[in-house]
C-alpha cells in the first residue's frame, strides 16, 4: 500500500437515482454559448456555419450536490445562475463518430454552472483564462445521475427559478451543439472516460442571486436540482 504525505482528498461523486452505488466523477466539462439567445445575450451571437464549439473545464473539486447551501463567493459582486443539463460518460471514446456518441452515455443530470459574472467577462474581455470566473470553488451543482445508458437526448424544457420566479425557461432542443455533435467533437480533443460530466450549456436568462436566496431548476425527464446562496465568507 502507498504511504501518502498526507490523506489524498477523496473522490467527488454524485448519486445515482435507484442505486447504493454513487457516480464517481473524473473531470468536468463545460460547453460555452450553445444556445443562440443566450449567446445573443452575453453579446457574442453564434454562427454555426462558422464556428466550432468551445469548452472550458472546473477542478472536480467545485462540485456541489443539489439541495446544498454555498457561502457566496470571494471578490464577485455578479455572481451568476446558468442552468443547464448534464451528460454523464460511461464508457471511454476517443474520436467518436456522431453516429458511435451515444455508446458513451451512462445517463444525465441537471446542473448549475455557477459564474462570477464579473470577473468572467473581465477575463474575457482582456483575453484572459476564465479560471476566476467559472472554476469558482462550489460552483458546480449537479442533481442525482439518471441512468439512460445510450440514450441520446434532444429535446425537453429545461427551466429555473429563483425564490419561485421564472428566469429561465427553454427547450434542450435548442442547443445549437446536440449531444451527438458535443460529444464527438469533444472526444477530438481529450480522451472521455467514465465519470467524465459534461455541462452542456445555458440557455437565456441568466443572471445574479444574492445571499439568501434559493434557486430551483430542473431537465424534464431527467431530474430537478435546488441550491441556497447563503452568507458570503
Ligand atoms: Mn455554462
Amino acid at each position: 500500500m502507498t504511504d501518502y504525505l498526507f490523506t489524498p482528498a477523496t473522490a467527488q461523486a454524485v448519486p445515482i437515482r435507484g442505486k447504493s452505488e454513487l457516480f464517481p466523477i473524473n473531470r468536468l466539462f463545460f460547453v460555452g454559448r450553445n444556445y443562440h439567445a443566450h449567446a445573443q445575450e452575453m453579446g457574442k451571437p453564434v454562427d454555426k456555419s462558422q464556428e466550432r464549439p468551445f469548452y472550458f473545464t472546473k477542478a472536480p473539486q467545485t462540485l456541489v450536490h443539489s439541495g446544498a447551501t454555498i457561502a457566496y463567493p470571494s471578490e464577485t459582486n455578479n455572481f451568476h445562475f446558468e442552468m443547464e443539463m448534464v451528460v454523464a460518460i460511461g464508457n471511454k471514446g476517443f474520436r467518436v463518430a456522431q453516429d458511435k456518441a451515444h455508446e458513451l452515455i451512462y445517463g444525465y443530470g441537471a446542473g448549475l454552472d455557477m459564474t462570477r459574472r464579473d470577473l468572467q467577462l473581465v477575463a474575457r474581455d482582456k483575453g484572459r483564462p476564465w479560471d476566476l470566473g467559472k472554476d469558482v470553488e462550489q460552483s458546480s451543482v449537479c442533481s442525482e445521475i439518471v441512468p439512460m445508458q445510450g440514450h441520446i437526448i434532444d429535446s425537453g424544457a429545461i427551466a429555473l427559478e429563483v425564490n419561485g420566479q421564472t428566469k429561465q425557461s427553454s427547450d434542450v432542443n435548442k442547443l445549437i451543439w446536440n449531444v451527438r455533435e458535443i460529444i464527438a467533437d469533444l472526444s477530438l480533443f481529450y480522451h472521455l472516460q467514465a465519470g467524465d460530466l459534461i455541462y452542456t450549456g445555458t440557455p437565456e436568462g441568466v443572471g445574479p442571486v444574492v445571499s439568501g436566496d434559493k434557486i430551483t431548476g430542473r431537465v424534464a425527464g431527467v431530474a430537478d436540482i435546488s441550491l441556497k446562496i447563503g452568507p458570503a465568507e
